[in-house]
């Protein structure tokens, strides 16, 4: 029995299609990972290796629940992912051996607050306040491989007030999941519980309280919020 000086966090969870909870332990997200996105955001696909960086586990937002338009920013973007759960860890794992590490997959949403995003990478500058802050991370339930199999393509779709605002396939990623989780391993030993945002295709763009986010993946699921002041 541990002797807590104060009350232990709760468990950061994600609902599970079919039943259960996966406990989170840590959140990777990849950057420009689609061409069309990355050149909107000024990059060039063709030469740049996948990078990273996290979020808290506790930023995820669950069962469609609303996400408070956060502090600091005038300049909140949504950005659709595919997000991968991890079900069985591991370093430098290979590409032909990535797939069998993974529990299942979501829809998810990488919000962003862009004009703190644009700051740090004026002044080099870390991430963490442009992307990590509190309910950062809307999250759909995750569908378990075991039931839908490993999905490398498949419409990945979001709306804002029933008006489409991001349309992609998930074969226009630029590294595929067995190639991130190889990518990822080799900086991280990655562990059971960790959740990892692929990317985001073209068509970022803002938000504002009020506004209804519905986001949808072929084959896997949905994931819905709502902006509230
Ligand atoms: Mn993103």
């Amino acid at each position: 029995m541990i002797d807590f000086v104060i009350p232990p966090p709760p468990q950061a969870v994600v609902p599970v299609t079919g039943g259960g909870m996966f406990p989170v332990r840590r959140i990777f997200c990849v950057g420009r990972n689609y061409a069309a996105h990355s050149r909107e955001m000024g990059g060039d696909p063709e030469r740049e290796a996948p990078f990273f960086f996290t979020k808290p586990a506790d930023a995820v937002v669950i069962g469609a629940a609303d996400c408070p338009y956060p502090p600091a920013t005038r300049d909140l973007h949504h950005e659709m992912e595919l997000v991968v759960a991890i079900g069985q860890g591991g370093a430098d794992i290979t590409v032909a051996d990535a797939r069998a590490r993974v529990f299942g997959y979501a829809a998810g949403i990488d919000l962003t607050r862009r004009d703190l995003q644009a700051e740090a990478k004026k002044t080099g500058r870390p991430w963490d306040m442009a992307k990590g802050f509190d309910a950062s991370a809307p999250i759909g339930a995750i569908a378990p491989a075991a039931a839908i199999g490993h999905p490398a393509h498949g419409r990945i779709a979001l709306s804002v007030n029933g008006a489409a605002r991001q349309v992609s396939d998930l074969d226009q990623m630029i590294w595929n999941v067995p190639e991130i989780i190889a990518a990822l391993s080799r900086l991280v030993r990655l562990a059971p519980g960790d959740l990892i945002f692929t990317g985001t295709p073209e068509g970022v763009a803002a938000v504002k309280p009020g506004d209804a986010l519905a986001g949808e993946i072929e084959g896997i699921g949905t994931v819905l919020t709502r902006i509230v002041a």
